[in-house]
């Protein structure tokens, strides 16, 4: 980085301390930015990066509720509108105990530049709260959801900001919100969220299409070294909607996936993972991944509290959460014949890790590009809502394989114009980066 650069990241650092996921997401970013920089000028004379990197609205509040015993609970909400730039503020609501400003600002930096990359209309923001969804029953997430909603809903709408799930939050607690939203607002503005269910304005495929994302970008680059997952030993992390999705499309390809996790440990199955029992106790009983193992006997085997890196793997798909994949899973991996690894989460690889796979030549598919499926749909699901229209099935896992393997192209075709083919880490970030870069400089200051 140079010293320019490194003059406005550590300004950011001192304007948000304590914040260390996002000061590693700003630092990733800017790393990538040299070459840029020096090509566009004008993006340090309209302090570009100094405004890309300073929300533009930041809200906090207080959300109480009512227990199944009669208590009251508070937790705090937030949503971070981070730029406008290219549409309204689009980005999930993480519902998780980790949630704080840090998070938040870095889930939303990132979403900046991965809807950029799809080349629809949205701009980025992000939200969530510190509520823990596990262990409350489904009385207690309806009430804390009407509560969240009662503050969000005079700070987003369909041409304001339009929010979605993240971990924690999915059809279950859009519903709840929609319902909030629609009970204040007295309108059915269906566009002001997106994973909303099929027969109440949702779109086919938004389930899926973070997992099969992710799998669709690990596919294209894999063609690029004339191979695909057809054979390939896949490692998974995580067993909410995005792992999920993600081996079903990895199977659906040919390819024998291993691997699946929680926050209690992981489970190998050399036959392949059962993707509808899975399914069945993830999505259904809201169960933990130790019952798979129970369930589907001696074959496979239950790690408690290890981490599922330590599986051989020749592609691995990290869908679980944030710095997940450290130096030493890294070099585990490299060692079991790793060929790609494609992030179905936010920031999943360190820093560290990141670099390891780089330096060793592994095809690596940043979160912003390689998890940018789910997002996109959302923008399908926007447009369907505003034409109020629903697509097939077909079509739109078309536009969405479409979305995916132009996102594949022009990372390459940008890390290639900036001399440095193949990185997809620099492709991401300067193509996102120039996007909204473009669009802020045209919008005036
Ligand atoms: N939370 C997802 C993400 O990280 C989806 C956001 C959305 O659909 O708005 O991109």
């Amino acid at each position: 980085m140079d010293a320019q650069l490194l003059e406005i990241r550590d300004e950011v650092f001192r304007r948000n301390p304590g914040e260390t996921e996002f000061h590693q997401a700003v630092n990733e970013v800017f790393e990538s930015l040299v070459p840029l920089s020096a090509r566009h000028p004008e993006y340090a004379d309209a302090a570009i990066l100094q405004r890309i990197c300073e929300p533009e609205r930041q809200i906090i509040f207080r959300v109480p509720w009512v227990d199944d015993a009669g208590k009251v609970q508070i937790n705090r909400g937030f949503r971070v509108e981070f730029n406008s730039a290219l549409g309204p503020y689009k980005g999930g609501l993480r519902f998780h105990p980790s949630v704080y400003l840090g998070i938040v600002k870095f889930l939303g930096f990132e979403q900046i530049f991965k809807n950029a990359l799809t080349g629809m209309p949205i701009g980025g923001g992000k939200g969530g709260a510190d509520f823990d969804p596990r262990g409350k029953s489904d009385a207690e997430v309806m009430r804390f959801c009407q509560s969240f909603m009662t503050e969000l809903y005079r700070h987003i709408g369909e041409y304001t900001d339009v929010p979605a799930g993240d971990i924690g939050v999915g059809g279950r607690e859009i519903g709840y919100l929609f319902g909030q939203y629609k009970r204040i607002t007295n309108r059915y503005e269906s566009g002001v969220l997106t994973g909303k269910g099929i027969g109440w304005g949702g779109s086919l495929v938004r389930p899926e299409a973070t997992g099969y994302g992710a799998v669709l970008f690990a596919e294209e680059m894999l063609k690029t070294r004339g191979q695909s997952f057809d054979g390939q030993r896949v490692a998974v992390s995580g067993s909410g909607n995005v792992a999920i999705n993600a081996i079903a499309k990895a199977q659906a390809l040919g390819a024998s996936v291993v691997t699946a996790s929680d926050s209690g440990g992981y489970v190998v199955d050399e036959a392949g993972i059962d993707v509808e029992l899975l399914r069945q106790i993830k999505e259904v009983e809201r169960g933990r991944i130790s019952e798979y193992a129970e369930r589907r006997g001696a074959s496979v085997s239950y790690v408690a509290d290890g981490s599922v890196w330590d599986v051989d793997a020749t592609v691995a798909l990290p869908c679980a959460t944030q710095n997940e994949l450290n130096d030493k899973n890294a070099a585990k991996l490299l060692a079991s014949g790793l060929v790609a690894v494609a992030e179905g989460a936010n920031m999943p690889c360190t820093a560290e890790a990141t670099a390891m796979f780089q330096e060793a030549g592994i095809l690596f598919g940043p979160g912003k590009a390689a998890n940018a499926g789910g997002v996109a749909t959302s923008a399908l699901e926007m447009q369907q809502n505003a034409s109020r229209d629903a697509w097939s099935f077909e079509h739109t896992e078309e536009r969405l394989t479409d979305i995916m393997v132009n996102i594949h192209e022009s990372c390459a075709a940008t890390a290639e114009e900036y001399g440095m083919p193949g990185n997809y880490v620099a492709g991401a970030n300067i193509d996102g980066f120039k996007r909204v870069a473009d669009a802020m400089l045209a919008l005036g200051v």
